[in-house]
């Protein structure tokens, strides 16, 4: 649980920037707001959260993430309600999921209360920088990495952990065009796929940058044995809708549990009535489905985007196209109910919104 005990230092900016902000084109994750939250941990603790002002800091160039990459994130996101109201969106998951990307990486885990009273305090500190515009929101990106000057391979024994916000406007996905990759594999089973760790982001560069010299936009990643089964859109879990069936990967080690994803599992099941199943999914499985005309949908699911349409994929030199979608497709109504829960105008009867 959180506490009120934790004592978090705040130091004010002088010279807030939230007035040179064009609210009307935010974008995405290119203004961060006035203030950062800081924790150093050094001798197995914790020490001096603190709430300071958003600015440049000095490191090492032996720091030991830069060279071994003991670096972990999260990213997440609060909204203004009609009412002023701040509230995030499930950052009980994220801390739990971040913890479990330390572990992984031999980083030492954050304690909860100061997780949690870091992003409330932060976000009350920075409240004004939480935009109110339709669609928009406060990105959230809480990040650890490794500090110790050493060069030599060893586990660090220092680290920083902060968290960083940044104002972000209304995230239109054009539908987006993909590439079954065949050759490049973004996870294998007993490495950190499922962890949100920098070297995930840094690896999928290259094969992105090639599919989109072949006219995609992203790429879906497959199995790195037999890159039969599909796993991940991009940055995003996929969803696909065969005969009305809303189907996704199962969890594995190679898979990101997204929490978007998590919800809208919830959502079709619980709320519309959609078919789910949580499964292996071959290639050969979507190109003969989209043969009989049963695939009627695919999308994207992730934090930044909601949710992020596919309108064609490409898998070994062909190109199948999927119908437009609607009003009625699984993904808009999906997205309509969870746009409406983090805004605040359909009711939270999950109880996923956490009051700032
Ligand atoms: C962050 C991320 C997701 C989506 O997770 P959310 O919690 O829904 O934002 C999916 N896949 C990968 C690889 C990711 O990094």
């Amino acid at each position: 649980m959180t506490t009120d005990t934790m004592h978090i230092e705040v130091t004010k900016t002088k010279h807030s920037h939230l007035s040179e902000i064009d609210q009307t084109k935010l974008g995405f994750g290119t203004y961060f707001s006035d203030h950062i939250f800081v924790s150093n941990y050094a001798k197995g603790q914790w020490k001096n959260p603190r709430i300071i002002p958003f600015a440049n800091f000095e490191v090492s160039p032996c720091m030991s993430a830069l060279h071994y990459g003991q670096s972990i994130f999260e990213g997440m996101k609060a909204y203004r309600y009609d009412n002023g109201d701040i509230y995030m969106f499930r950052p009980l998951e994220n801390f739990k999921r971040f913890n479990q990307s330390a572990e992984r990486m031999a980083m030492p885990t954050i304690p909860e209360d100061v997780f949690m009273e870091g992003l409330v305090q932060l976000i009350r500190t920075d409240k004004n920088w939480v935009p109110s515009g339709k669609g928009c929101s406060l990105y959230i990106r809480p990040v650890a990495f490794a500090t110790e000057a050493h060069i030599g391979v060893k586990i660090s024994d220092t680290y920083d952990f902060m968290i960083i916000t940044s104002p972000v406007g209304l995230y239109y996905s054009q539908p987006v065009k993909v590439l079954v990759e065949t050759h490049f594999t973004r996870a294998v089973p007993g490495g950190v796929g499922f962890a949100k760790t920098s070297g995930n982001y840094g690896r999928s560069h290259l094969p992105t940058k090639l599919a989109k010299e072949k006219g995609y936009d992203q790429i879906i990643w497959t199995d790195g044995y037999s890159h039969k089964y599909l796993e991940e859109s991009g940055t995003m879990n996929l969803m696909c809708v065969i005969n009305d069936t809303l189907i996704t990967p199962e969890l594995h080690d190679t898979i990101l549990n997204g929490i978007t994803r998590k919800s809208v599992i919830t959502l079709a099941r619980e709320d519309l009535g959609i078919k789910v199943e949580e499964r292996k999914i071959t290639v050969d499985e979507l190109v003969d489905a989209h043969d009989k005309g049963k695939l009627q949908e695919m999308f994207g699911a992730g934090t930044a985007a909601t949710i992020a349409p596919i309108s064609l994929f490409g898998y070994n030199g062909k190109d199948y196209t999927l119908p437009s979608t609607n009003e009625k497709s699984i993904g808009n109504r999906i997205k309509k109910e969870l746009d409406g829960i983090r805004s605040g105008k359909i009711a939270d009867k999950h109880n996923w919104m956490y009051k700032v």
